[in-house]
């Protein structure tokens, strides 16, 4: 199980908590599996997290 971290938007004026992600969609890569969250300010975030 990954630790539940509290995701915030990637703009410098805006520090709204991320939920859900944008799109049921998620990268796996060898480094870990990256997923795409957008912000309703219209920022997008991408992060990554190793499983
Ligand atoms: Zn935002």
């Amino acid at each position: 199980m990954l630790e539940e971290i509290e995701l915030v938007c990637d703009a410098p004026d805006c520090d709204r908590v991320l939920g859900e992600p944008a799109f049921r969609l998620a990268l796996t890569t060898p480094v870990g599996t990256r997923r795409v969250y957008e912000c309703t300010c219209g920022a997008v975030t991408i992060t990554v997290s190793r499983e």
